[in-house]
């Protein structure tokens, strides 16, 4: 009789497995790490990672490619057509509403692509060699679903026992709970950051012949464990200076074998720190993050690595792969730590193209250095534009400290692609109105995409759904289509849905999402033409100023401030008080200030919310040249 669970592969060699549709043009982070901390760990143990989507990527075109991993539902249907092919007419519609608006995944159809990814999948599992690995693990993030599924059932077919791990966002929480009984071809889920964890089963898959005989682990979760019903835990790193540089050697080896033709400069996956710190001051709300965030369900507490080492460490990665494109995949950054970071990064005298994800707090002075250093692109969580509305979200900013943000980004010239969450259950009229208000402000600044809100199992609100006017939640019906019923009864999937006040949400953002259209339109039109000049600028002359605003339809406006009308539009460069304006300029009245302020704000020139003033016109000149100086900020 066969003992389950019993091990017949020798634990020399271990495979990880990153699958489709992660981003085709960056290294997976997790097989990275992964793959260098297990090489520190065990220097007998030779650990193979496989960065698979790339190659789907060079398969069936870039441009295909991508357009599919930048949709969730997409992305899920094309293996799940091979997973579940008795389902294929429900999926099939699925694949058809979400490709509705892509003429190029249209027009190649979801029976195609499933062909060619079945093909290019079928070869690789059926060309390696799975029998020589003790264990093989799937790094299991948005989109990675059914690709990653589809993987492990083949392979188990053909090598049942082999030992199945997977972790990833994908699998935190409630999340793994009956997932042994509806996929039993897995045998371990790692809970949260994987290094901890995977190592300890490495050793004890080591030690051991059959699982039944490895004792429980934290942060691992086991049929056995699940059976017993026992609660789900992290092991986590505490501190980050032991992690080594990632290894991202399989994913170049790879890149090598392509033709020139499908040669390309990736962009490196890097990371500054792992979970998040923002903290709702206590008793300012139920819960201490973002309402609709549930990134916190992957990570207990925030840590981050130290200048040095993060500065190190993207020198000699790009060094050794010779690109100079990095993406930071934190949450968001460390503020102590970011403005020596971008300092050191800065002096390393290389012509970094960086990327990272920021609060709308951000200092001016750390964005500076983060413009020398070589950022280009950030995402800013700005979410809304409304102050009623990022309360709701527990945001913990204000639409004027948004309107601030968005204005350094443009005047440092750095991309500014962040989000404007759309129907947020519970937003009201006055929020949108809010909202369609303040837009009138922010046009000359960068547009913001529309998204609308998902409700992510273990967010805030997936929570306590009542306080967001919530009725029920259950797993989003999209999941119904891709897998069979029992599967989908089974499984508390991470996006979820719900039934509330959507109705009225979708009827009551209509105004917002066609002011949107028409910002991004009026944006464009205005930066066409060979001299590129800010919207919404101006030039010092010392001891006045000139305003320039440009218009569609007609010529720009100008607008002439002299003496003390110059000092105060630049010392709300950033946002004061007018508290802080009177106490600035004591000779000058209130009741001649607060009507200048006021004519700035109808000629929307400035921003003005609670009392506070925001100047929105940027140098064409930077302010470190014009003498301007953010350093003077203790505005609190
Ligand atoms: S959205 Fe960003 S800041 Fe907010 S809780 Fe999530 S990770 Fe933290």
């Amino acid at each position: 009789m066969k003992v389950k669970g019993k091990r017949t592969y020798p634990l020399e060699r271990t495979v990880l497995v990153s699958t489709p549709w992660s981003l085709f043009s960056r290294p997976s982070i997790q097989l990275g790490t992964l793959k260098a901390y297990l090489d520190m760990q065990f220097p007998d143990l030779k650990v193979e990672a496989h960065h698979f989507y790339l190659k789907v990527a060079e398969t069936i075109g870039y441009r295909l490619y991508q357009v599919i991993s930048e949709r969730t539902w997409l992305a899920e249907t094309v293996y799940a057509a091979l997973l579940f092919p008795e389902r294929l007419e429900y999926i099939e519609k699925v694949f058809c509403r979400e490709a509705s608006g892509n003429p190029l995944v249209r027009n190649t159809g979801l029976e195609t692509l499933a062909f060619q990814v079945k093909k290019v999948s079928d070869t690789f599992i059926n060309s390696t060699d799975w029998g020589a690995f003790g264990l093989a693990g799937f790094s299991i993030c948005l989109c990675q679903l059914t690709s990653s599924l589809y993987f492990i059932r083949r392979i188990k077919q053909r090598f049942p026992d082999l030992t199945i791990v997977i972790g990833g966002s994908m699998f935190a929480g409630e999340s793994t709970r009956n997932l042994f009984q509806v996929f039993p071809e897995v045998d371990f889920v790692v809970n949260g950051e994987g290094e901890l964890p995977l190592s300890r089963l490495v050793r004890h898959l080591r030690d051991s012949q059959s699982h039944e005989e490895i004792p429980p682990i934290p942060g691992i979760v086991s049929q056995k464990a699940a059976n017993n019903k026992i609660s789900v835990s992290f092991n986590q790193m505490e501190d980050l200076s032991n992690l080594p540089s990632p290894d991202y050697d399989d994913y170049f080896d790879l890149l090598k074998t392509f033709s020139p033709e499908k040669a390309f400069f990736p962009t490196l996956s890097a990371e500054i720190s792992r979970g998040c710190w923002w903290r709702c001051p206590q008793g300012a709300a139920k819960y201490p993050g973002c309402a609709f965030c549930n990134l916190n369900l992957q990570w207990d507490g925030y840590r981050s690595k130290s200048p040095l080492q993060v500065i190190s460490e993207i020198d000699n990665l790009t060094t050794k792969y010779k690109t100079l494109s990095a993406a930071f995949m934190d949450n968001l950054l460390p503020i102590k730590e970011s403005e020596d970071i971008f300092a050191g990064l800065g002096k390393l005298g290389k012509d970094f193209r960086l990327f990272a994800e920021i609060r709308a707090t951000t200092p001016r002075h750390i964005l500076e250095a983060m413009q020398v250093a070589g950022v280009h692109e950030v995402q800013i969580g700005i979410e809304a534009l409304s102050t009623r509305l990022l309360k709701k979200l527990n945001k913990g900013t204000t639409a004027i400290q948004n309107l601030e943000i968005m204005k350094h980004c443009e005047e440092l010239d750095i991309v500014n692609v962040s989000n404007l969450i759309l129907h947020f259950p519970g937003s009201d009229l006055a929020d949108v109105e809010e909202t369609l208000r303040n837009l009138e402000f922010a046009l000359p600044f960068r547009p913001l995409r529309f998204v609308h809100f998902w409700l992510g199992l273990g967010s805030p609100v997936w929570q306590d759904p009542h306080a967001f006017g919530i009725k029920a939640v259950f797993n989003h019906p999209n999941y119904a289509a891709i897998f069979p019923p029992h599967v989908f009864n089974s499984m508390r999937f991470m996006i979820q849905a719900y039934r509330g006040d959507l109705g009225l949400q979708r009827k009551i953002w209509q105004p917002v999402k066609k002011k949107v259209r028409a910002w991004k339109k009026g944006y464009a039109e205005l930066n066409r033409g060979p001299s590129h000049t800010p919207i919404l600028s101006f030039r010092d002359g010392r001891d006045f100023l000139i305003i320039r605003q440009k218009r569609i339809g007609s010529g720009p406006s100008t607008h002439r401030l002299v003496g003390t009308s110059r000092a105060i539009y630049l010392f709300c460069q950033r946002h004061r008080s007018l508290k802080r304006v009177l106490a600035h300029f004591p000779g000058i009245a209130e009741d001649r200030i607060v009507p200048f302020l006021r004519m700035m704000v109808d000629k929307k020139l400035m921003f003005e919310e609670n009392g506070r003033y925001l100047s929105l016109a940027i140098p064409v000149r930077p302010a470190s040249i014009s003498g301007f100086s953010f350093k003077d900020r203790a505005d609190t």
